[in-house]
């Protein structure tokens, strides 16, 4: 209650005075950037620390960011948050990365990972190099959170990761604007969210991926961000209606087990846990605590 109401009062200081949903104290971007979908990457190696390419891949992850990054800074952001989102969190070379940004690495262990550091103060969310849910036809490196989650679905709806990172974002009232990975992810957040902009740098044939040079890839990032956050207008927060019934799946008894443990949690299949809560952040609670 005291969460929501103090969250009400930031929301409406942020829109009191502004024309483009955009606060007095500028335009402020959050960019959260995980790897299995940056331009290039096809295989578990390519994202693996230790993978013989994963060096390379990832200061094309970081160019990627920085794509994002100039598109966000062409369009006017006074403050740009990059999350390190992949793995171990510890992927984007500090130093490669554009000096108009702060990075937030390694996890905190707090329940919004990707979504660590965004607020109320932010005017919108970008996604780069993210993937589709597990089990998407030609999806490049297709999977949810950790091997363990078959499927998470909330109010019915399968959620890939960027789903259920748009309702963190919307509960701060912040919509997602772009979104780059490969096709299947670029359809999966076009279907959940509705009017978000997108660029597919590659496309799923089975496990294998038809990939755009990076250089274009990172002009079509660069340019798409930019027209984005010149019409933040067109784009609202992603919110569904309360209360919250949140069905996660998992793989294995022990997973199914611990998860049941989790205090609300029901077990209601085989493989097969459901929670329900009226708050998105009890939800996303819940679903990291279950999933372990
Ligand atoms: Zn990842």
């Amino acid at each position: 209650m005291w969460k929501i109401s103090i969250r009400s009062l930031v929301l409406a200081l942020t829109l009191i005075g502004t024309s483009h949903g955009q606060s007095d104290d500028g335009l402020k971007v959050f960019i959260s950037v995980d790897m299995e979908g940056i331009t290039g990457v096809v295989s578990v190696d390519d994202a693996s620390r230790g993978g013989k390419d994963y060096d390379y891949f990832r200061q094309t992850m970081t160019r990627e960011a920085n794509a994002a990054i100039e598109g966000a800074l062409a369009a006017g952001a006074t403050e740009i948050v990059v999350r390190d989102s992949h793995g171990s969190a510890l992927n984007l070379l500090p130093e490669m990365l554009n000096r108009n940004s702060k990075l937030l690495r390694d996890w905190s262990e707090g329940p919004m990972y990707m979504m660590e550091g965004i607020d109320a103060s932010f005017d919108a969310a970008i996604y780069i190099g993210y993937h589709a849910r597990a089990g998407t036809p030609n999806g490049v490196l297709d999977h949810t959170s950790s091997g363990n989650v078959t499927d998470v679905s909330i109010n019915g709806l399968s959620m890939p990761e960027t789903g259920y990172n748009a309702l963190m974002a919307g509960y701060f009232g912040v919509p997602v604007v772009f979104v780059a990975g490969d096709k299947a992810v670029c359809d999966q957040a076009e279907e959940l969210l509705g009017n978000v902009a997108t660029v597919a740098v590659k496309e799923g044939i089975g496990a294998a991926a038809l990939n755009l040079h990076p250089e274009v890839a990172r002009e079509q990032i660069r340019e798409g961000v930019e027209r984005a956050l010149n019409n933040l207008d067109d784009y609202k927060p992603y919110e569904l209606p309360a209360p919250y019934t949140l069905v996660l799946t998992l793989k294995t008894e022990q997973n199914i087990y611990r998860g049941s443990l989790y205090p609300g949690a029901k077990r209601t299949g085989d493989w097969e846990l459901t929670f329900v809560s009226d708050d998105v952040m009890e939800i996303i609670k819940a679903y990291v605590g279950m999933r372990r």
